[in-house]
């Protein structure tokens, strides 16, 4: 790391990301005790392979210069490219890029994907930007990054605050500056691209679907009708909005939303659609939805509910506010959302917690469908991609519920000793070069 960027981190450590890094090793190291993971493998997979940082000049709408910096962590290739997403957001870092690059190592893993992990993102706030600055951002980040990804070697997806049209935008860049006869072949070098541009139907729904079937698969194992239970979810985009609405499809009630600029409460049942339809003429806030009573940030977690959903930013649930969790289920939304001593805490009061890299691995399954429809240049319909979706979710569930029934451990170590195992496997296979 230069001198510039470590000053950078230090000058923009802010406390949502802070720890991250910490957690992910924590949850790594118990697991790897746990399937006495070689010593040599858990010294590779402590560390992360390639960081790329850039800083790079953007012209603003008012022809000033800006200067942003750019991540990319790739932690680990053994089972296939590095894939995952870019987020856009001021806790960017590269601590939070090393976390997250991580857990897609094990996510991709977990899932029997043919991938390994990364991650990366811009660290701004994308709400001080117009579209056009955006969309100048998105292209030359992509140029910055060009050498460093590519279709069968690095494969970003949105993440916290991008979307489809960011993908459209990196994947037009990346392509323009390919060699005339690579140019169109390229496509599949980014996932969770619009539909008409090689974009999977389905991929926008596909990780709170996920998160979704997951809740489902735990019910019928618990023998619980999913009717009339009470649900909460922290954060309302893509993967917050769709869990809710696959959830009130089945009769759940969705009682308290949470979003950077609010929390809302109504015990009576919050509309999932009219929020939604809502927030869209309300720049995208839940905030004064009529239908509700406003609640305190910090009461949040602590609404009576049967289910628990955080989807939006890492380490929410943590010591200050886990002993006021009514929930009995927690369905990780989001990435690294509950931190190991509110875990501790929770599972010692026999919470359930849904971890992250099994909950909201729905995502990456619906990319790595997509990646599939581009290399074979195929078009795929939304039935067949949902039935797929929930067959792969189906295996990765029970695979993991059933390793931890049979281990008397809980569902995150379980997950964990699921991955590591996988890539543990490969590596004894090949050998370490040279
Ligand atoms: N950003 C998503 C995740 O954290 C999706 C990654 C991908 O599709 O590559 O899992």
């Amino acid at each position: 790391m230069t001198a510039i960027t470590a000053e950078l981190d230090t000058k923009t450590k802010r406390t949502p990301v802070k720890g991250m890094m910490d957690n992910v090793m924590e949850q790594f190291n118990s697991a790897a005790e746990q399937v006495n993971l070689h010593p040599n493998i858990r010294k590779i997979l402590s560390i992360t392979n390639n960081e790329i940082i850039v800083h790079f000049p953007v012209k603003m709408d008012n022809g000033d210069v800006e200067i942003f910096t750019g991540y990319r962590v790739q932690h680990n290739n053994a089972l296939g490219p590095y894939k995952g997403g870019l987020r856009y957001h001021p806790t960017v870092d590269i601590d939070a890029a090393r976390a997250l690059a991580m857990w897609m190592t094990w996510k991709t893993s977990l899932a029997g994907l043919p991938y390994g992990g990364g991650k990366g993102g811009i660290q701004l706030d994308p709400s001080k930007y117009s579209q056009n600055e955006l969309e100048r951002i998105t292209r030359r980040f992509t140029f910055a990054l060009a050498d460093n990804i590519g279709p069968e070697h690095d494969i970003p997806a949105p993440d916290v605050n991008t979307n489809s049209q960011t993908m459209a935008w990196i994947a037009d860049t990346y392509m323009s500056t390919r060699p005339p006869a690579e140019r169109t072949a390229n496509q599949h070098v980014v996932t969770g691209k619009p539909d008409g541009s090689g974009g999977l139907e389905g991929r926008d729904r596909a990780t709170g679907y996920g998160v979704f079937l997951n809740i489902k698969f735990w019910a019928e194992r618990k023998n619980e009708s999913l009717y009339g239970k009470k649900f909460i979810v922290q954060g309302f985009g893509n993967v917050g909005y769709w869990a809710a609405y696959f959830l009130e499809k089945e009769g759940a009630k969705l009682v308290a939303v949470q979003d950077a600029f609010g929390s809302i409460q109504n015990a009576d049942g919050i509309k999932v659609d009219d929020l939604f339809n809502y927030t869209k003429v309300n720049n995208g806030s839940i905030v004064d939805f009529p239908e509700s009573v406003v609640l305190n940030k910090e009461e949040f977690f602590g609404t009576e509910c049967d289910i628990c959903i955080p989807a939006a930013l890492g380490n929410q649930i943590t010591v200050e506010n886990a002993h006021t969790i009514k929930a009995k289920l927690i369905a990780e939304g989001a990435n690294g959302p509950t931190n190991v001593e509110g875990e501790k805490l929770l599972l010692e009061r026999g919470v359930t917690i849904l971890p992250d890299i099994l909950c909201n691995s729905g995502g990456v399954v619906g990319s790595y469908f997509e990646w599939l429809q581009n290399r074979n240049g195929e078009l795929w319909q939304l039935d067949e991609v949902m039935a797929k979706l929930d067959k792969k979710m189906k295996e990765s569930f029970n695979k993991v519920y059933e390793y931890s029934e049979k281990e008397g451990m809980d569902l995150r170590t379980a997950a964990y000793c699921i991955a590591i195992k996988r890539i543990e496997k490969a590596y004894i296979q090949r050998g370490i070069f040279p």
